[in-house]
């Protein structure tokens, strides 16, 4: 970048301005802070660590949450240097010098992490007995989730000790399996055709983006390196995911967890029924995506698509989005949701919160963060005038409004979104935003986008639920033989994904091994919350849809943070998320845009 468009940059507001957290990387007052942080951290530790008289009296536990949460909000254990740093490697991955100070913030911050850690413990070691006093008690109803948070875990908390040698035995008896798989896919690479023509050595996964060309020798080729690749270390994974099931099976017990997918659900303060009741609603409707992939088989003018050709685009979308059309576009939707989400959007503009154009050494992708209640949210984008990038904008932004909500409303210790709800701000702007731009396309593009929105809620709904079910069945069957080999892992990953896809996507030689490369199956029953994300944004946009009053309910939800669980929060808003209906009627509007896009297909003859 010239200096002139740095500058250029900077008056449009299109980097970040972190100036309220350092004016630069060598600003004095970064020492300055950390030293203070220091000191705040250890009063709040040399004050309670000797204490027991708060394990007993809610008064006296009042008065140490009250500073707990005042060293929460002030500075937490890195303050602003550490999101600091954060920010700055994020946009300059490269730098040495900033990796430096990154690591040695880390590592000030862990010490800090360690000391204080009691507090938690021991609060969350309280007897039942006394528990319940405590969440009875007036006085600290303002905490009262953040103890049932806490208590909730402590059921299957071991001794200190015990939990200190589970600790230190994670890196060899699981996380460095699963980076072994990992490392040894990225490491290959393969000769592979060219969209551009001719072929040439690709790695692991520019062949995975390879296999979503629309040029079907292309992506044929892409298929076939990446089954070679996955085959090569079909063998190695099989070790290594027996290893982590066994893992798995071991803490469970020792926890005494009574289902493999409990200590997710109580991680993301959600209910089992909840979870439950999405997954029997989403997998009895699994005739959804297969009438989608029947329609886009017959779009594709093939009998049925290969199992790699499930995401390839269809027809084309090339429509281009400059920044400032962008936020024009977004600010239209947002002023006619609330007024409030618009003014959050050009308060993030006007102060410099949103790094938008793509640059050399900055993180791909996008995001939108936050560390502390008392530092301003900053979202990442690399704005490439492509419809897809617009979407991203109202993603991400409808990330950061969450975050200004809760931070209006909520105490540093419930500042913050359940796992299991975290989407759901983020699809409701990207979905409304999309809903205007189809308004003013014609129809030929009304399809392709149209298409390839279908194309992500199946992925982001069905294929993820499929997916929980293929675990499910994995922990179950390996705590019953001990032992699956590659080809029971293959033969339950099979029946799992053609159960959602149908007949007319063939499990394609090579697709049973897929589950190889596949990383969320490692982090257990993580996908489930990709769909209740989508579910839920999708549940109250029919809701704003049909009375735009709704809005305000929307908005005492997305400004709950970690005050409720998600079950509390939505029955305050009369949302019953246990019910299967509620799960079907987001499902419904899944269905009904795929008949819309079939009759819209029809009308254009493409069928
Ligand atoms: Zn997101």
């Amino acid at each position: 970048m010239t200096q002139k468009e740095r500058i250029s940059q900077q008056r449009n507001k299109t980097v970040w301005n972190l100036s309220p957290l350092f004016k630069h990387d060598d600003d004095p007052r970064i020492e300055r802070e950390k030293g203070e942080v220091e000191k705040k951290s250890y009063e709040f530790i040399n004050a309670w660590k000797d204490r027991i008289d708060y394990l007993k009296d809610p008064l006296i536990l009042r008065q140490a949450l009250d500073e707990y949460e005042k060293w929460k909000r002030a500075c937490g254990t890195d303050g602003n240097p550490g999101y600091y740093f954060w920010l700055r490697t994020q946009q300059d991955q490269n730098n040495p010098v900033l990796k430096a100070k990154l690591s040695k913030i880390e590592e000030f911050s862990r010490r800090i992490e360690n000391d204080i850690r009691f507090f938690h413990l021991r609060i969350a070691k309280i007897s039942p007995r006394v528990q319940k006093k405590f969440l009875d008690y007036h006085g600290l109803s303002e905490y009262r989730h953040f103890l049932e948070r806490t208590f909730a875990e402590s059921r299957y908390l071991l001794s200190e000790p015990e939990e200190k040698i589970l600790n230190l035995k994670t890196s060899t008896s699981y996380s460095n399996w699963i980076r072994m798989t990992s490392s040894f896919l990225a490491k290959e690479e393969r000769k592979v055709r060219l969209e551009e023509g001719g072929s040439a050595f690709r790695t692991f996964s520019e062949i995975v983006s390879l296999m979503n060309s629309k040029a079907r020798n292309v992506r044929d080729s892409a298929a076939h390196a990446f089954d070679d690749i996955i085959g090569k270390h079909v063998e190695v994974a099989e070790a290594e995911m027996n290893s982590v099931l066994s893992n798995k099976k071991v803490d469970d017990e020792l926890r005494r967890l009574s289902r493999p997918d409990l200590s997710r659900h109580i991680s993301d303060d959600i209910g089992s029924d909840i979870v439950d009741s999405l997954i029997h609603s989403v997998s009895a409707r699994f005739d959804i995506p297969s009438r989608y992939y029947e329609l886009k088989a017959k779009l594709f003018k093939v009998r049925r698509l290969k199992y790699h050709e499930r995401n390839v685009e269809y027809g084309k979308v090339d429509k281009k989005y400059s920044y400032p059309t962008s936020t024009k576009v977004i600010l239209k939707v947002l002023e006619n949701i609330d007024a409030e989400f618009a003014g959050i959007y050009r308060n993030f503009m006007g102060k410099g919160q949103i790094d938008v154009h793509p640059k050399k050494g900055k993180s791909g992708g996008a995001f939108c963060a936050h560390s502390l209640i008392s530092q301003p949210t900053y979202i990442l984008l690399n704005h490439t005038d492509r419809l897809h990038d617009v979407l991203t904008i109202a993603h991400e932004l409808g990330h950061g409004i969450n975050n200004e909500l809760i931070r209006k409303k909520q105490n540093s210790l419930n500042f913050g979104t359940p796992t299991s709800t975290a989407e759901v701000a983020s699809t409701f702007m990207e979905d409304f935003v999309l809903r205007e731009i189809l308004k003013h396309s014609d129809d030929e593009l009304r399809l392709a986008i149209m298409l390839t929105k279908l194309n992500d809620d199946v992925s982001t709904i069905f294929r993820q639920v499929a997916c929980y079910n293929f675990e499910t069945e994995l922990h179950r069957q390996f705590r019953q033989k001990g032992y699956l080999s590659k080809e029971e892992i293959g033969k339950l990953f099979k029946g799992h994904m053609s159960a959602y896809m149908g007949d007319f996507v063939e499990q394609s030689e090579g697709s049973e091994n897929w589950w190889v490369y596949w990383s969320h199956i490692r982090h257990f029953f993580y996908v489930y919350s990709y769909a209740s994300g989508l579910l839920i944004s999708k549940s109250l946009q029919s809701s704003v849809k049909n009375n735009p009053g709704f809005i305000l309910k929307v908005k005492d939800f997305l400004s709950a943070g970690l005050s409720d669980s998600p079950r509390n929060i939505f029955m305050r808003l009369g949302i019953d998320i246990s019910d299967r209906e509620f799960w079907d009627k987001g499902l419904e509007d899944v269905e009904r845009l795929l008949e819309e896009t079939t009759s819209l297909a029809r009308k254009l003859r493409k069928l």
